[in-house]
């Protein structure tokens, strides 16, 4: 036991949060990042511009407190999000995970559980053992789908009063669809259950692949969680939202800290929102080596799951660990999500792509394990 450690167990920490480990993807110095489906483009130059004008002019307001309902955020977020949504709808937060926070804050805690269907994101028990609530799982079906039928049983025999539903997941990479978004609401009518939709790779999805944003009319326990973090190019920034009814904006407003979104934040957010349509151009050719990484995978003789995300999931490797450890030996980090066989990947730029092909190519040929490795170009 480190000293850390030892000195930790000494204090009177929460009994439910002792021996728990934090989020700990790991930080790494490597020269091709593809590891937690970041944005690799970087943010357009006039783009760039833009948000450092508008913090520019936000700094001469620093002595004063943020406006603490960021009406101007939300006008923006509904207008981007269209649907007929109206700024009462819409909700904003350091980063999604802190308004998945707020969720918990107000509809779960002590006394109350939290169901996820993993593999799924690795936050959701994360934030549930921080807010005292209970997190339970059920199974998904072979492959990682969900159907309709078997979410609903789920939802219905946890009486679960918060659903993580991920579409895309991460970190299988696929969408759900409208129907299964929909049993699980009804099957949550009983427990009167939140269902939270978290649509963080929303814009990557293939076309055609409706949103849950369109289901929200008439349905008061829904709730659609996005973030700017991923299509946006701007994880750095701190600004994740969400769409519901009025009244759970209300309610997140309970536990919100007063001014939790600071003025540097709105004003970064306000200036990317008018600039979506440039932010988002990116999204496209992110989307190209997305599936270009899916054809050439299954040429490689791995089983890549269909990607609706930025990022893919793929298995059929016999020790997934020395694939890790070689490719950031050649200098390309990825994600070991702890799935036997698997491994996950974002999608980069056209070279980052490459280098990371050719580095798994030239591994797998190394191994001998995997059928003859077609060159990658
Ligand atoms: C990346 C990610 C988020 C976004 O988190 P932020 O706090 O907005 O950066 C949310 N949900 C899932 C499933 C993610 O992968």
């Amino acid at each position: 036991m480190s000293s850390s450690a030892e000195s930790l167990s000494q204090l009177p920490l929460r009994e439910d949060l002792r021996g728990l480990s934090p989020y700990g993807a790991p930080q790494l110095e490597v020269p091709i990042l593809l590891n937690v489906n970041e944005n690799t483009h970087g943010v357009p130059a006039d783009v760039h511009a833009a948000i450092v004008e508008a913090v520019e002019k936000a700094t001469q307001g620093l002595n004063r407190y943020p406006d603490r309902e960021f009406t101007e955020l939300r006008q923006n977020l509904a207008s981007y999000l269209g649907h007929g949504l109206t700024p009462e709808q819409l909700w904003a937060g350091n980063g999604s995970n802190e308004v998945l926070q707020q969720v918990l804050q107000a509809f779960g805690g002590p006394g109350r559980t939290a169901l996820g269907f993993p593999p799924t994101y690795s936050m959701y028990p994360l934030l549930a053992s921080g807010t005292g609530t209970r997190y339970i799982t059920a199974e998904r079906e072979h492959g990682y789908a969900m159907t309709p039928e078997a979410t609903a049983r789920a939802v219905r025999d946890s009486a679960a009063n918060v659903v993580f539903l991920c579409s895309p997941n991460n970190p299988t990479g696929t969408a759900l669809g409208l129907d299964v978004i929909e049993a699980a609401y009804a099957a949550g009518e009983a427990a009167n259950a939140i269902i939270i939709v978290d649509e963080a790779y929303g814009e990557f999805a293939h076309q055609g692949t409706a949103s849950a944003l369109s289901l929200l009319s008439g349905r008061a326990r829904l709730l659609v969680s996005r973030t700017m973090s991923k299509a946006f190019a701007l994880a750095g920034a701190r600004i994740g939202y969400l769409a519901a009814a009025p009244e759970v904006t209300d309610a997140l407003r309970l536990v919100r800290l007063p001014y939790h979104l600071s003025a540097l934040t709105q004003a970064t957010a306000n200036a990317a929102l008018t600039h979506a349509h440039t932010l988002l151009s990116n999204v496209e050719a992110i989307k190209v080596q997305r599936d270009r990484i899916v054809t050439e995978l299954e040429l490689l003789g791995l089983t890549p799951s269909p990607s609706d995300s930025n990022f893919v999931f793929f298995s059929g490797l016999e020790d997934p660990h020395r694939i890790w450890e070689g490719l950031l030996e050649a200098g390309v980090l990825i994600r070991d999500v702890g799935i036997p066989g698997s491994l996950r990947v974002t999608a980069g730029t056209e070279q980052e792509t490459t280098a990371f092909l050719t580095a798994l190519a030239r591994l797998l040929s190394a191994d001998g394990e995997q059928p003859p490795a077609r060159a990658v170009d």
